[in-house]
């Protein structure tokens, strides 16, 4: 076979084997967000370069390096977004929601996309689950979003996630800080990496998120931006781990958590995983009080978070977390002929109108590879149609689990069906409360 071509590079195909996998682990994360008043909101794909340019800060490596950006046919520049918040920012002013009841909560899947060297949990098109919460400036709005990443996190049983946490002060205390870390590098200007020589100047505070060996371990002993907050940002600090003992989250306090995108503002947080490599942060959030207005909008503070869905489903893997197994198929029919085949088109047609998961055969297979299929999809329930079954409009329906078979009235078959797989169900439950087991249970 010669493939005219392959998936580019960094990214990934959900096959259906574990689609319901990957739709199941969104389902829940935005049910979940419901439960805190979240609801669903979903921007486009790509947006005008410009938005991203001045949100996520043209000093970052994700506008420097990382986006894909293309002019359109009208000579428009264009970027598919590189993350959630920007998008979801620009439709809340857009279509005026700063109008509506305060706060406003919002949570989104949406596919991201960065040119970076594509590894294990770092892809060029990833998944974000995200949630951006507008109105509240209050410490207690920071403490909710960060307890339901930890609801979410607890919900699918994950365990060994760390949650870190900082301040990274309001523009005014962070120019003092910036000034301390400047002076602070300069005096290592020998040691440090190309790129964090590039970032002294124009954002000193990014060398602090450096993976390189070297750069980090300078960077340990760099002045504390705590050190440096002012009082109104410490006070809103200490209010987060107020709320966040409250809860019994447990937190450390990590320094280095500087978050890599401009617009955050005092809290800022990662929950980090040991199971998953070196790219181990799941999920990263803070406060973005100064985005709303940055993008023409009235001062609106806010805040969010996003986990990495592919970096989820890896932690997954790594802690051998199992999900719900895929729903079954209920019946599978087998015709004998052509015309019991036309027979079983109809069955299908309205058992599947009232949610029975039924196929039935669209190759003009024989008998014997239909029964070989049935066997293969592991269906709850075969039955065979043929002649006779139709002449005498009864059909024998066996139950694969346990070889049983009941014969049903082909006349009003859906019904006929339900009810028996209903009543095999009750059965299943009545063995259970049968049993000896039970039955000793119940006496205690
Ligand atoms: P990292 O430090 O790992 O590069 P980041 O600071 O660039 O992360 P954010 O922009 O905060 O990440 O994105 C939020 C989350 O999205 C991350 O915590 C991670 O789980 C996920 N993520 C970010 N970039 C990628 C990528 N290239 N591939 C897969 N997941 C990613
Ligand atoms: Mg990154």
């Amino acid at each position: 076979m010669a493939l005219l071509t392959k998936a580019v590079r960094g990214t990934n195909d959900v096959l259906p084997f574990t689609g319901y996998k990957t739709k199941y682990i969104e389902d829940m994360m935005l049910s979940i967000s419901e439960s805190f008043g979240f609801s669903e909101i979903r921007t486009p794909v790509f947006e005008h370069t410009e938005l991203f340019d001045r949100s996520v800060g043209e000093t970052t490596d994700v506008v420097q390096k990382e986006m894909y950006t293309f002019n359109d046919k009208g000579g428009r520049s264009i970027t598919l977004k590189p993350e959630g918040t920007a998008g979801v920012v620009r439709a809340f002013l857009e279509h005026g929601l700063f109008n509506e009841a305060m706060p406003q909560k919002y949570a989104y899947v949406t596919p991201c996309f960065r040119y970076e060297k594509p590894q294990a949990g770092r892809l060029r098109e990833f998944h974000q689950f995200g949630v951006e919460c507008f109105g509240a400036d209050n410490a207690s709005a920071d403490a909710e979003i960060i307890s339901l990443a930890y609801r979410i996190f607890a919900f699918f049983e994950v365990e060994d996630l760390r949650l870190e946490i900082n301040s990274i002060g309001c523009p005014e205390c962070r120019k003092k800080y910036q000034d301390a870390l400047k002076e602070y590098f300069k005096a290592h200007t020998g040691e440090l990496c190309e790129t964090c020589l590039g970032r002294l100047e124009r954002n000193p505070m990014r060398i602090l998120d450096c993976k390189s060996p070297v750069c980090s371990s300078i960077a340990k002993e760099a002045p504390k931006i705590l050190d440096y907050i002012c009082d109104d940002c410490r006070a809103h600090f200490e209010s987060v781990k107020k709320y966040l003992d409250k809860m019994e989250i447990e937190y450390t306090v990590n320094p280095s958590v500087v978050r890599g995108l401009d617009y955050y503002t005092r809290t800022v947080f990662e929950f980090i995983s040991d199971s998953i490599g070196a790219q181990s942060a799941v999920c990263a959030g803070g406060r973005y009080d100064g985005l709303v207005e940055e993008l023409g909008g009235p001062s609106t503070p806010a805040c969010g978070f996003a986990i990495g869905l592919e970096r989820f489903m890896l932690l997954l893997e790594a802690r051998n977390i199992s999900l719900p197994e895929k729903n079954p198929v209920d019946l599978y029919i087998a015709s004998m002929n052509e015309e019991a085949n036309l027979v079983a088109s109809k069955l299908a047609f309205d058992l599947r109108d009232e949610g029975v998961i039924c196929l039935f055969d669209i190759f003009g297979r024989s008998l014997k590879s239909q029964m070989k299929y049935a066997n293969k999809i592991g269906a709850t329930f075969t039955m065979v149609l043929g002649e006779d079954e139709i002449a005498k409009g009864k059909v024998k329906v066996k139950c694969m689990m346990d070889g049983s078979e009941e014969e049903l009235e082909l006349e009003s078959f859906t019904d006929n069906f339900t009810d028996m797989e209903f009543n095999k169900a009750m059965e299943g439950f009545s063995d259970v409360f049968d049993s000896d087991d039970a039955y000793e249970n119940n006496e205690e």
